[in-house]
């Protein structure tokens, strides 16, 4: 475009495209872009698409719903960079749409974090945040979200230490019961899972749930088991035996009854 010199004094002239002129980076001249560039046409298809895209972003208000369909309208105008033949000016443009798109590409996912952050799924939204890397606002939410985490964790740590210690529980009768190692050791060994246990449940995510659900499913056959065998003094294949098996019998015939009604 080094090409283009003011009629005025001399100087470069340039495009401004989202204006819709072209302008003398020295005096300031204004021209009409569609009656200064003889090209115009050519890509005026794609000025249409950006100006729409621009209007849509206008009209952003800070909610996900608007800036995916700015960022929609950029990506068409990109698109429709390059089906346009090839010139100075559309490399131009294509520039222009790209640095669009990748801010509104930014912005859609913040703004998905938020409203992530809004609906209390403050570990998704975390994740959202930390990809995003060092966009604006996205650090503070980030704290933000790493401050609910923990607030979370410390709520749910009653939770944690109980399931924590079921699956441990087992592991210990178990080794008690079917290995010759001595109690020490068992002890030992289960108290070790449970720490793991805990901390993994502590953590969070989805060997968390697993580790839960797997706790909370075999919480009642541990404790007929236990009442059982050391209680009554049952044999320990007995005791396994009622402690599996009831519970079994019990949410068959409840779903059977379910089914029925
Ligand atoms: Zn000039």
């Amino acid at each position: 475009m080094d090409d283009f010199k003011c009629r005025v004094c001399g100087g470069d002239m340039k495009n401004d495209y989202k204006a819709g002129l072209r302008y003398c980076t020295h005096c300031g001249n204004k021209l009409d872009l569609s009656q200064a560039d003889e090209h115009y046409k050519d890509y005026e298809n794609i000025i249409k698409q950006l100006n729409s895209a621009e209007t849509a972003a206008l009209s952003d208000n800070n909610d996900l719903k608007t800036v995916n369909q700015a960022l929609l309208a950029y990506k068409n105008a990109l698109t429709a960079c390059s089906l346009s033949k090839p010139m100075a000016q559309v490399e131009e443009l294509k520039l222009l749409c790209r640095e669009e798109v990748e801010k509104y590409t930014k912005r859609s996912r913040f703004l998905a974090a938020k409203e992530h952050f809004e609906n209390k799924a403050y570990t998704k939204a975390y994740e959202e945040l930390k990809a995003l890397g060092d966009y604006a606002e996205a650090a503070e939410l980030a704290e933000k979200c790493a401050a609910e985490i923990q607030k979370e964790r410390i709520k749910h740590l009653p939770y944690s230490i109980f399931a924590g210690l079921i699956l441990p529980a087992i592991l210990f009768f178990v080794l008690k019961e079917k290995t010759d190692i001595s109690i020490a050791a068992a002890l030992a060994a289960a108290l070790t899972a449970a720490g793991l246990d805990i901390f993994v449940i502590y953590r969070g995510g989805a060997l968390a749930t697993l580790l839960e659900i797997l706790s909370y499913i075999l919480l009642v056959p541990l404790l007929i088991f236990a009442l059982l065998a050391y209680v009554f003094h049952l044999s320990t294949a007995l005791s396994l035996g009622i402690a599996i098996g009831a519970p079994l019998i019990i949410v068959i015939l409840l779903a059977v009854l379910a089914e029925r009604e």
